[in-house]
C-alpha cells in the first residue's frame, strides 16, 4: 500500500547545514488540489513567486488519490465546480449529475493546464517540516526530496480529508494479499474478481460496496457501525439543464457563496420568475404530533425527504427516533434476509449526527448471492492474517482487502508535518488538546501561516470547493493588503484564537453533531487518542463569509500585522 504521508514517521529537523542550497519564493503552497491549485493562480496575478509541493504525481487532492471503484462526488457537479473563471464554466461539459472520481480528476487537469498551473507545482515531494525563522520572518521549508525552501507566506491546502488513516489491526502488516486502502487506490488496475474483504461502511464503503459486488467472485463487508444512507438518484446531466446552469451563473454562483452549506438551491424549473404569495411562509409541522399511521403515510408521500419536511427531526431526539424508525422500516423492506437487515440497522446514534452518505443501491447488494455481511459487533475482528481475516467466530480466506477506514480528518495533514512557530513551539504541541485556529485560517504564534478549510471553518460541512475559494480569496487579498503596506507578517492573537474556538463550541450546541451516542470523525471520535473536539465551523458558510469580510473591514481584528 502506498502511502505518502504515513502515520507516526519521526519529525523532520530542518537541516541547519548551511551547504543545503536554499530556493527562495515568495509563497510556498502545500498541496495541488483544489484549494492548491487555486491559490497558486491567484497568488502568481498578484506577482507572487510560488511553489507548490504535494506527494501525488499529480493535481487533484482528493480526486488523485480516491480511485476506488464507485468513488464519485455527491454534490451537483455544476456546483461543484470552480466559479473564478467564467470560461472554465462556460467551456467544461459535466456528464452526470454528480460525476464519477475518473471527471473530476480530468477536470483538474484541464485546470492545470488550461491556466499553466504545472510549471511552479512540484509533484511526489512531501512536505516534512515548516518551521518559522523568527531571525528573518520566513519559513524554512523540508522535503523528503532533501529540498530546503524559504518563503514569506506558507500555506497549508494539506486538505481535511487526506491524511488516510489506516488502523492499528493486529496482523495487518502479515497479510500475504493484496491490501488497499480506498484513499490511496493504486493507477494501475486492481483484479477484484476474487475473494473481497472490505472493512469500513462510511461514505467511501458505501460507494464502493455495490460497485466491487458486481465484480468480486465473492464479498465479504465487514462492518463495525451500521451507516445511514440515501439514495444518490445520479443520472445523466441533460444538455437542456447542463445549459440553464451556464446561462445562470452568476445567479447561481451568487447565491453559493453566500448559502449555509454552498449549494445555490437554484433549479432550471424555476427560472420563471414566480407569483409571489402574500403572507409568510408556513411553519413545517413537527414529526411528533403525527400517529405512527400518518408518519408512515408521509414516509409513502415523500420517502427520504420526509426528514426535511419536518422542523423538530434534526432538533429533537425523540423525533429523530422517529424518523430512524421510518428509515429502518425502510431497509427491512429492502434486504430480504431479516438477519441482515436488521443488522445494518443504525441503531444506536442519531440521524444527522455524521457527514450524510448518499448510495446507489447499497442496501440491495446485500440480496446478491455473492455478498456476506460480517457485523464486527457480533463476531469482533480478532487479527489479520496471511490470508484473510479472523473473527471470534471464523477465518475468512481472502484474496483482497480493501480498507474503507476514512481519514485522520482536519487535522491530519497538518499533524504530519513538523510545523514550528514562534519560539519553536509545534503546531502538535500547540494543538495537544485540540485544534486551535482563528476562523480556520490561521493560528497564534505561527505569523504567515495560512491553513485552507482548516478546523474551526465550515469547509467539511459545506460543498467544499465553494469554501476553498472563499479561504483562498481572503488569504490572498491578505497577503495582497500585506504587500501593499510593506508590512512583514500578520498573526492571530492567542485571545482572537480562544474566542473563535469557544464560539465554534458554542454554534455545534444543541445539534445533532454532537448528540448523546454521536462520534463522528467531525470530533475526532475515529481517531484513537484523538481529542474529542467538534473540529468545524457549523454557523454556516454565508454567515461565516460575512464574518470573514468584517473582520478585515475592522481592519483585520483579531490579528496583528508588523
Ligand atoms: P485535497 O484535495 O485533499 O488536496 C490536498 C493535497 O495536499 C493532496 O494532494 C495531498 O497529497 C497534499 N498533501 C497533504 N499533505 C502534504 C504534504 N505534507 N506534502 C505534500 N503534499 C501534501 N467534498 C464535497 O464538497 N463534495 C463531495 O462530494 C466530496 N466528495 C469527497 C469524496 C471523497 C472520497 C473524499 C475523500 C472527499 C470528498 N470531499 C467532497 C471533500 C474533498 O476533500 C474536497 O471537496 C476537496 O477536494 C478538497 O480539496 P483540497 O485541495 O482542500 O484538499
Ligand atoms: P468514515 O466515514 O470515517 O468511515 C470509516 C469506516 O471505517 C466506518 O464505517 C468505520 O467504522 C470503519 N472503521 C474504521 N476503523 C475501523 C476498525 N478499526 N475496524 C472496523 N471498522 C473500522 O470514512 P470514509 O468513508 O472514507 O468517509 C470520510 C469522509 O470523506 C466522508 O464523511 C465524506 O466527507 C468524504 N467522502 C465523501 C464521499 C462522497 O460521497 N462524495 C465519498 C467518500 C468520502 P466506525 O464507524 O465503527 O468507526
Amino acid at each position: 500500500m502506498t502511502d505518502v504521508q504515513t502515520a507516526g514517521r519521526p519529525a523532520t529537523v530542518i537541516s541547519t547545514d548551511a551547504t543545503v542550497p536554499e530556493a527562495r519564493f515568495d509563497a510556498v503552497v502545500v498541496g495541488a488540489g483544489f484549494a492548491g491549485m487555486y491559490m497558486l493562480h491567484r497568488l502568481r496575478q498578484q506577482g507572487l513567486s510560488v511553489l507548490v509541493l504535494d506527494g501525488a504525481t499529480d493535481v487533484g487532492g482528493t480526486w488523485y488519490w480516491n480511485r476506488y471503484p464507485g468513488a464519485r462526488c455527491d454534490v451537483p457537479s455544476m456546483e461543484y465546480s470552480y466559479s473564478w473563471s467564467e470560461e472554465l464554466q462556460q467551456e467544461w461539459q459535466w456528464s452526470e449529475v454528480m460525476s464519477p472520481q475518473p471527471e473530476i480528476l480530468a477536470y483538474a487537469q484541464h485546470v492545470a493546464d488550461r491556466f499553466d498551473l504545472r510549471r511552479d507545482i512540484r509533484f511526489a515531494t512531501t512536505v516534512r517540516a515548516a518551521h518559522f525563522d523568527e531571525s528573518t520572518d520566513t519559513w524554512v521549508i523540508a522535503t523528503d526530496a532533501g529540498d530546503r525552501l524559504r518563503a514569506t507566506y506558507c500555506i497549508m491546502a494539506t486538505g481535511a480529508l487526506s491524511a488516510s488513516n489506516t488502523p492499528d489491526l493486529p496482523g495487518l502488516d502479515r497479510f500475504g494479499g493484496e491490501l488497499l486502502h480506498t484513499g490511496r487506490w493504486p493507477k494501475a488496475p486492481v483484479a477484484l474478481d476474487r475473494r473481497v474483504g472490505v472493512i469500513g461502511t462510511g461514505s467511501s464503503g458505501v460507494q464502493a460496496i455495490p460497485v466491487i459486488a458486481e465484480q468480486a467472485e465473492h464479498l465479504f463487508v465487514l462492518q463495525r457501525t451500521p451507516v445511514f444512507t440515501f439514495p444518490a438518484n445520479n443520472k445523466p446531466l441533460r444538455p437542456d439543464v447542463q445549459s440553464a446552469y451556464k446561462d445562470h451563473y452568476d445567479e447561481v454562483r451568487r447565491r453559493q457563496r453566500h448559502s449555509p452549506n454552498g449549494f445555490s438551491g437554484w433549479s432550471p424549473v424555476k427560472v420563471a420568475p414566480k407569483q409571489s404569495t402574500a403572507g409568510p411562509r408556513p411553519a413545517r409541522p413537527e414529526l411528533r404530533t403525527l400517529s405512527p399511521e400518518q408518519r408512515h403515510q408521509a414516509w409513502e408521500q415523500y420517502g427520504f425527504r420526509v426528514f426535511d419536511r419536518f422542523r423538530d427531526v434534526y432538533k429533537d431526539m425523540e423525533a429523530n427516533e422517529l424518523a430512524c424508525e421510518l428509515y429502518r422500516d425502510h431497509v427491512r423492506s429492502v434486504v430480504r434476509d431479516p438477519d441482515v437487515a436488521e443488522r445494518l440497522l443504525p441503531k444506536d446514534y442519531p440521524l444527522g449526527c455524521k457527514r450524510q452518505v448518499l448510495d446507489s443501491g447499497y442496501y440491495e447488494t446485500f440480496n446478491r448471492p455473492n455478498v456476506t455481511l460480517v457485523d464486527l459487533r457480533d463476531e469482533a475482528l480478532v487479527e489479520i492474517t496471511e490470508t484473510g481475516v479472523r473473527t471470534t467466530k471464523r477465518h475468512i480466506e481472502l484474496d483482497v482487502l480493501v480498507l474503507a477506514t476514512g481519514f485522520d480528518a482536519m487535522t491530519g495533514a497538518l499533524d504530519r508535518i513538523d510545523i514550528r512557530g514562534r519560539g519553536g513551539v509545534t503546531l502538535k504541541e500547540h494543538w495537544a488538546a485540540g485544534p486551535r485556529t482563528y476562523l480556520g485560517l490561521q493560528v497564534a504564534g505561527f505569523p504567515n501561516l495560512f491553513t485552507v478549510t482548516g478546523p474551526g471553518s465550515p469547509s467539511v460541512l459545506s460543498n467544499v470547493i465553494v469554501a476553498i475559494e472563499q479561504h483562498v480569496e481572503w488569504i490572498d487579498d491578505c497577503i495582497g493588503e500585506l504587500r501593499r503596506d510593506g508590512l512583514r507578517t500578520i498573526e492571530t492573537t492567542p485571545d482572537a484564537e480562544e474566542a473563535w474556538g469557544r464560539h465554534v463550541t458554542e454554534v455545534a450546541q444543541d445539534t445533532m453533531y454532537v448528540a448523546p451516542g454521536c462520534s463522528s470523525w467531525y470530533l475526532g471520535a475515529n481517531i484513537p487518542g484523538k481529542p474529542r473536539v467538534f473540529m468545524p465551523y457549523v454557523g454556516g458558510l454565508g454567515r461565516y463569509r460575512a464574518r470573514c469580510d468584517e473582520i478585515v473591514a475592522n481592519g483585520y481584528e483579531g490579528f496583528v500585522l508588523r
